[in-house]
């Protein structure tokens, strides 16, 4: 208790360095915003943001927001068309984020997107959320400081609670203002939808967009929920679970020690973690889905993933990836 305690520091010049450091190194931050505290990453390194899920204990990957210092990164990283451009300029910095197409090549890594080929960005009012970014020099992914299903941190000691085990440090910048989450606008389709209420009144977004905002999942072309979308990433390849053997003309995606009948023979093997550590095989399993997709094998045979810890989102993944289309 006392050891997650001390991970909490007042936000000065040198804490805030240290925290890009961190970042930058890989590691989690609980970090102040303007909305509620977020648990920092780099978003474009996988084994970081498979770390923010496993410290929250998410269910499934579901998609994170990028965060940035400067509304330049925003067209680096997305393609933002004239309504985003709109309200990048009233709102931003601020607590909107905005869902957009996802510029190819550009660095938010898949894990953090859930594969999607859109991604969300908020660039935050807090200077200290922004000065740590900035030192970080990578967009990070910072979802609510809290365990998944609880309720989010608005203070140091609330992240420390809720979070203390898995943060290298948290910047104590006092209670939040805001205390909600961003509101987060979607630009992908032709309406502009609003996929969560938060911290900025939707009134406020639709008078600059001269237009209302189309509610998610009020009618066919809305966008779902980020879990339930149909663009959600899949191989071309067929996907079968639960292997325990695998032919010749297979591409096998192998889990911890266990070997499948037939693996001498396998067209290709990777191993989501050789030593069946579930927050390895997140950060492995978009990046080995792709490389086993590009071999054009038969089948991609997936070994048996155990349920504990990431294990059930890594499952949920693929389980989706395996489902008939
Ligand atoms: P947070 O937990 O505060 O990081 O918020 C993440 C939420 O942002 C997700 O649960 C989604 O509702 C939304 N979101 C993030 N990225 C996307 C995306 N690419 N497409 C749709 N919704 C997204
Ligand atoms: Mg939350």
């Amino acid at each position: 208790m006392n050891d997650t305690r001390s991970k909490i520091t007042p936000a000065t010049e040198d804490s805030i360095a240290r925290a890009g450091e961190i970042i930058r190194a890989g590691g989690l931050v609980g970090l102040p915003t303007e909305t509620v505290y977020g648990l920092a990453a780099d978003a474009t390194r996988p084994e970081a943001v498979a770390k923010i899920y496993a410290a929250k204990g998410r269910p499934r990957f579901n998609p994170l927001i990028a965060h940035i210092a400067a509304l330049d990164d925003a067209p680096r990283l997305a393609l933002v068309s004239g309504a985003g451009q709109a309200l990048i300029e009233r709102f931003w910095p601020g607590p909107l984020t905005l869902v957009l197409p996802f510029r190819p090549g550009a660095t938010v890594c898949e894990l953090a997107r859930a594969g999607l080929d859109s991604v969300a960005l908020r660039m935050p009012s807090h200077k200290i959320a922004r000065a740590v970014i900035e030192a970080a020099g990578v967009p990070v992914s910072a979802p609510s400081a809290n365990r998944s299903g609880r309720i989010s941190a608005t203070s140091a000691a609330d992240v420390a609670s809720e979070l203390g085990g898995s943060v290298d440090l948290v910047l104590d910048a006092g209670q939040t203002k805001i205390g909600v989450e961003s509101t987060i606008v979607s630009l992908l389709g032709d309406k502009p939808t609003l996929l969560r209420a938060g911290g900025l009144p939707r009134a406020e977004i639709e008078a600059v967009l001269g237009r209302p905002l189309a509610l998610a999942g009020a009618d066919d072309t809305a966008p779902r929920a980020p879990g339930m979308m149909t663009s959600h990433y899949a191989p071309a390849t067929p996907v079968r679970l639960e292997a325990v053997e695998v032919a010749a003309d297979e591409a096998l995606l192998a889990f911890g020690a266990f070997r499948p009948a037939g693996i001498a023979q396998a067209q290709a093997v990777l191993n989501l973690s050789a030593a069946g550590d579930p927050v390895e095989a997140a950060a492995n399993l978009y990046r080995s889905l792709r490389q086993l997709d590009a071999l054009g094998a038969r089948c991609i045979a997936v070994a048996p993933v155990p349920e504990a810890g990431l294990g059930e989102a890594i499952n949920d993944r693929l389980k989706r990836a395996a489902a008939p289309r």
